[in-house]
């Protein structure tokens, strides 16, 4: 049996979980449509908005007429990552927080915040500036992740989705990363393969970077 650790930063979904500014309407149901008490089977039918729990944002979700996510490039959902330890930082992640952490070209980076460390919408949770993003777009990383459930909040024309969304840079948000350390691992992170929609529900897993091979 397998003795490789393996991460789950996904959030768990279920009908009294955190939801964007806490709006009714995104908040999932569960409609159990048959059970054991009436029939000889279980089955649920689950209403959700595609932005709820961890996610990935797809170029439609900002730019007019952009990719959908079941064209998503998978390779870029399996790759090697790094977490960055943003978790001092109060407000928002700008460039000058970016600058001294080494980014490379080609990196899948997850940004680890005070937001995993607690369950509730907070509304001013840690986002990612224009500035910051600006900076990983001229780094030309892969794909970025946060543990808030938007990756900007209060800025204008929402500049950091389409910085990245338009340099076809991925976006992971809701990410749980409480327990994970600074560090590279091995991401697993594949949306859900929803025809001509903008965002769909990912279950992210890590796994250490010298690990994977043992499984
Ligand atoms: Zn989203």
């Amino acid at each position: 049996m397998s003795k490789v650790k393996i991460y789950d930063i996904s959030m768990p979904v279920h009908e009294n979980m955190q939801v964007y500014k806490n709006k009714e309407e995104k908040k999932p149901v569960f409609s159990v449509i048959r059970d054991f008490t009436n029939g000889d089977a279980f089955e649920t039918n689950v209403k959700m908005d595609m932005h709820t729990g961890t996610h990935m944002d797809a170029p439609l979700h900002m730019v007019e007429g952009g990719e959908t996510i079941d064209k998503t490039d998978l390779t870029k959902c399996i790759t090697l990552c790094r977490v960055i330890d943003c978790t001092e930082i109060e407000g928002c992640v700008k460039k000058s927080d970016l600058e001294k952490k080494d980014i490379k070209p080609g990196e899948f980076i997850l940004l680890k915040t005070k937001n995993s460390f607690t369950e509730q919408f907070e509304y001013d949770f840690v986002y990612l500036e224009k500035s910051g993003a600006r900076y990983l777009q001229e780094m030309k990383i892969t794909g970025v992740g946060i543990d808030a459930l938007g990756i900007e909040r209060s800025q204008k024309g929402h500049e950091t989705h389409k910085l990245l969304l338009g340099s076809d840079i991925l976006i992971i948000e809701g990410l749980r990363l409480k327990n994970i350390r600074a560090g590279e691992y091995l991401l697993i992170a594949l949306p859900l393969k929803m025809e001509k929609l903008e965002a769909a529900p990912v279950r992210a897993v890590l796994i250490e970077k010298d690990a994977w091979r043992n499984i």
